[in-house]
């Protein structure tokens, strides 16, 4: 499919073109914000994207923070495998986020202050195994929550992806151990035929005196010994919020674009992608299928 052909497939993938932004997931946070509205604080000060890459969310993160003023009490940290083409007012780093030494990078960067706003869009590479895929991403999930306890300050917020799988009431009950408020929001830039959805935990209300800490060999269990976060028999569903004005446009829909519109090129190339090993090998034709 050319990138024409999607342009009128996918209005949001077109639209992220028109401004400015390097992904369609772009209208998802600003979606959410509508409903929202964490990132119309004018008390966010510190702010962290993680699994940030190529950034759109940290082009809307350094848009809406910085949009009336060059403020130097704020900042945004974005971390990310891959490496990030550099975007105003981010500092990037590349990192895992399901490392220790992660967490001690952000702290450093803020000063050793804590954040105010913590988000994830964290997508592992697929295989295709569904039950493999599950697992994966909700281990994702876990580290970005892991780390978001480390960061936030108390009544900070944490909006992370999700997919909607068999064992994500247990994430729901997880989550409203620790903050007051959790809701699953779907943004209509999220194709309805997807399981993705984000959890939008507001005030977080960590258990006096608990001090979690990250270490490479402890398990998630371990982690949450002396924080009473729930057993496995706890499950609980969190209310659903669709978000996004009727008038914004349904990301399962074809539209009509003019056929005189020219198709827009990328905002931005991607700077180190997985295929790219793949295609100078096919091109050198040392790229040899096995029979
Ligand atoms: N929010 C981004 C945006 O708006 O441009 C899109 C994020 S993309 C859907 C998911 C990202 O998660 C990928 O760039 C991937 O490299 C990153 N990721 C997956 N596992 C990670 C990990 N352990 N540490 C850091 N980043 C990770």
């Amino acid at each position: 499919m050319g990138k024409s052909s999607k342009d009128k497939r996918d209005l949001y993938y077109r639209k992220a073109k028109e401004q400015g932004y390097r992904a369609r997931s772009a209208f998802k946070l600003l979606q959410l914000n509508e409903e929202f509205h964490f990132l119309d604080d004018p008390n966010l000060k510190r702010v962290v994207d993680l699994c940030a890459a190529p950034g759109s969310w940290s082009q809307v993160l350094s848009r809406k923070l910085f949009e009336k003023s060059d403020a130097t009490d704020k900042q945004i940290v974005a971390v990310d495998l891959q490496a990030m083409v550099p975007i105003n007012h981010v500092t990037s780093l590349q990192a895992d986020i399901t490392h220790p030494r992660t967490l001690h990078q952000i702290l450093e960067l803020f000063g050793n202050h804590r954040a105010d706003f913590v988000c994830s869009d964290g997508a592992p590479d697929v295989t295709g195994l569904h039950d493999l895929d599950e697992y994966v991403q909700q281990q994702l999930i876990m580290s970005a929550l892991q780390l978001t306890v480390c960061i936030l300050k108390r009544g900070g917020t944490f909006v992370a992806k999700v997919f909607r799988g068999r064992d994500i009431d247990l994430v729901y009950a997880q989550l409203g151990y620790l903050f007051e408020h959790v809701t699953c929001a779907k943004p209509r830039s999220s194709r309805g035929s997807s399981l993705e959805a984000f959890v939008v935990c507001q005030g977080y209300n960590p258990p006096d005196g608990w001090q979690p800490s990250l270490d490479t060999n402890s398990s998630v269990v371990e982690f949450f010994q002396d924080c009473p976060v729930g057993s496995e028999d706890n499950r609980t569903i969190a209310p659903f919020m669709a978000c996004g004005s009727l008038e914004s446009f349904d990301s399962d829909a074809t539209y009509h674009v003019e056929p005189s519109a020219t198709s827009l090129d990328p905002v931005q190339l991607p700077t180190n992608p997985p295929y790219k090993q793949a295609l100078e090998l096919k091109r050198s034709g040392r790229l040899t299928r096995a029979v």
